[in-house]
C-alpha cells in the first residue's frame, strides 16, 4: 500500500514546479517549499516515530523523491537529505542523546549537511586531512570541506574528519554532528562558510567550502566512538540510502521530461498532423519509457534491500547499481525530450532546459559513475579492485609528525 505521503508530494509539486524557475534564476534556496516538507510531515518522514517522524522505509521516501523530482529536482535534493544520507546516519548509529538533538531540526525544516569531500579528497574521500585532535572532552576541528550541498543554509553538518587522541595518534575516521546556524548567524568559533560554487544546474541549492580552525566539538557528538577503526566503512554504508535517494531524483527527472514530451509530440504539428505520428519519434519516445522503467525497478529493488549483517541501509551494490543506471538514464532521456521541442525546448519557455542542466550532476556527486562502476565490478568479481582503497587507512604524515 502507498505511504499516504506520496498523494501529499503529488500536490505539493504542482506548486514546486511552479516556483521552480525562480529559485532557478535567482539562486535562492527554496525555503517556500522547505516550509511545505516540513508542514506535511514529509521532511524526516524516515526518523523513527520515538523521535518524532513516521519510521517511513526508503522505499515510501523513494516514491515521495520521485513526485517531487518530476517536477523540481531542487526540492526533491532536499527531501532526500532529510530523510537519508547524513540523518540515517545518526539514526543508525547515533546515541539517543545524538538522536534526541538532531530529529527536531529535521522535522523543523532543517535539511543536514554531510561534509566528506575536501579539495584533495575527492573519490578517494579517505585521504581526507580534515583532523579533530582529542583535548580534554573535547574535540578540536581543523580542515576545509568543499561542494557541501547546503553549505551556508543548513545547520545540522556531519562532519567527517581524521580522530586523533591527545597525543595526536589516529584512531580512524569519525563523523561528528555539528551545528551551526549561519542563516540565524550562529555558528562555533572557526566555523566559515568561504564561498558558494557558481554551478550549471540546481541552482537554488548552495554547494559551499566550509572551513574549520580550532573549532570546538564536545566529544559527545561524536558518533559511534567505539568503532572508529571501521566507523568510515559503516558511516558510508548510511550513504547508501542517499545514493537510493539520487537515483530515484534521476528517475523522478527523467519521467518528468518523458511528461513534456509527450504532451508537446501531441500537440505540435509538422507537415499537417501532430508530430507524434512520426515514426522516428515514437520510438524515441518508447525507448525513453522503458529506460525509465528499468531504472525505477532498480532504484525500488535497491531501497527494499539490506547490506550484509542486518544492516539498516541499503545494499551497497544495489545502490551503486541504481545510481550509475538511472543518473546515466535520465540524462539521456532529458537530453531526447529537449530534442522534441525542437528550438522551443532549447529556451527557458519550457522547463527542459533546466532539467537539462540540473540531471547533469548526478553521475558526479554522491560516487561518479567511475566509482559505481569499478564497486560494480569488485563485487561481480567477487575481489578487491585495485584501483580503489577500501575504507580507512591512517595518514602515515599525520602518524609521523604525531610520533616526533
Ligand atoms: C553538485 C554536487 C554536490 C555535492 N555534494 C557533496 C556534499 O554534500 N558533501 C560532500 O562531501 N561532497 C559533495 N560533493 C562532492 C562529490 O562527492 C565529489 O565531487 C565526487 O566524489 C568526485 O570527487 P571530485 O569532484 O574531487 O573528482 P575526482 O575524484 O578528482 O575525479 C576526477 C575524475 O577522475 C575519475 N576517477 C577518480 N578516481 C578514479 C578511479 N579510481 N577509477 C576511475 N576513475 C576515477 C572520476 O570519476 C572523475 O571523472 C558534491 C559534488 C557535486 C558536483
Amino acid at each position: 500500500m502507498q505511504h499516504p505521503l506520496v498523494s501529499v508530494a503529488k500536490d505539493l509539486a504542482r506548486g514546486f514546479e511552479t516556483r521552480a524557475p525562480k529559485w532557478d534564476k535567482s539562486r535562492t534556496y527554496c525555503w517556500q517549499n522547505v516550509g511545505e516538507l516540513a508542514a506535511s510531515g514529509i521532511m524526516g518522514m524516515s526518523i523513527p516515530k520515538e523521535y518524532g517522524g513516521q519510521g517511513a522505509s526508503f522505499l515510501d521516501v523513494a516514491f515521495v523523491v520521485e513526485e517531487v523530482a518530476r517536477t523540481c529536482a531542487l526540492t526533491a535534493r532536499i527531501v532526500v537529505e532529510a530523510n537519508m544520507g547524513g540523518i540515517s546516519a545518526v539514526m543508525g548509529y547515533g546515541n539517543h542523546e545524538q538522536k534526541a538533538f538532531c530529529a527536531p531540526h529535521v522535522l523543523a525544516g532543517d535539511k543536514p549537511a554531510i561534509c566528506i569531500t575536501e579539495p584533495d579528497a575527492g573519490s578517494a574521500a579517505t585521504d581526507m586531512r580534515t583532523t579533530a585532535r582529542k583535548q580534554g572532552r573535547k574535540y578540536i576541528l581543523n580542515g576545509t570541506k568543499h561542494w557541501i550541498t547546503g553549505g551556508g543554509v543548513s545547520k545540522l553538518h556531519l562532519v567527517f574528519a581524521r580522530v586523533l587522541d591527545e597525543a595526536g595518534f589516529e584512531k580512524g575516521i569519525g563523523g561528528f554532528i555539528l551545528f551551526a546556524d549561519p542563516v540565524g548567524k550562529i555558528a562555533p568559533a572557526g566555523f566559515n562558510v568561504v564561498s558558494r560554487e557558481r554551478t550549471m544546474g540546481l541552482c537554488g541549492m548552495p554547494e559551499a567550502e566550509l572551513r574549520f580552525d580550532d573549532v570546538e566539538i564536545d566529544e559527545k557528538w561524536l558518533l559511534n566512538p567505539a568503532n572508529l577503526k571501521h566507523g568510515f566503512a559503516d558511516l558510508m554504508s548510511a550513504y547508501n540510502s542517499q545514493r537510493v535517494g539520487a537515483a530515484m531524483i534521476c528517475v523522478g527527472i527523467a519521467a518528468g521530461a518523458l511528461e513534456h514530451a509527450k504532451r508537446y509530440l501531441l500537440e505540435r504539428k509538422q507537415f499537417g498532423r501532430p508530430i507524434a505520428e512520426f515514426q522516428g519519434l515514437q520510438w524515441m519516445l518508447a525507448d525513453m519509457d522503458t529506460q525509465v522503467h528499468a531504472a525505477r525497478l532498480l532504484v525500488q529493488e535497491a531501497a527494499r534491500s539490506r547490506g550484509p549483517g542486518g544492516s539498516l541501509y541499503p545494499d551497497m551494490t544495489m545502490a551503486a547499481r541504481a545510481k550509475l543506471f538511472a543518473s546515466e538514464m535520465a540524462i539521456k532521456v532529458v537530453s531526447d525530450a529537449l530534442q522534441m521541442f525542437g528550438a522551443r525546448g532549447y529556451s527557458d519557455k519550457e522547463p527542459l532546459e533546466r532539467m537539462y542542466r540540473d540531471v547533469r550532476m548526478f553521475t558526479i556527486g554522491g560516487g561518479t559513475t567511475q566509482i559505481l562502476r569499478t564497486q560494480i565490478a569488485g563485487s561481480v568479481l567477487g575481489i578487491k579492485t585495485s584501483q580503489t582503497r577500501d575504507g580507512y587507512l591512517p595518514d602515515p604524515e599525520l602518524m609521523r609528525q604525531a610520533a616526533e
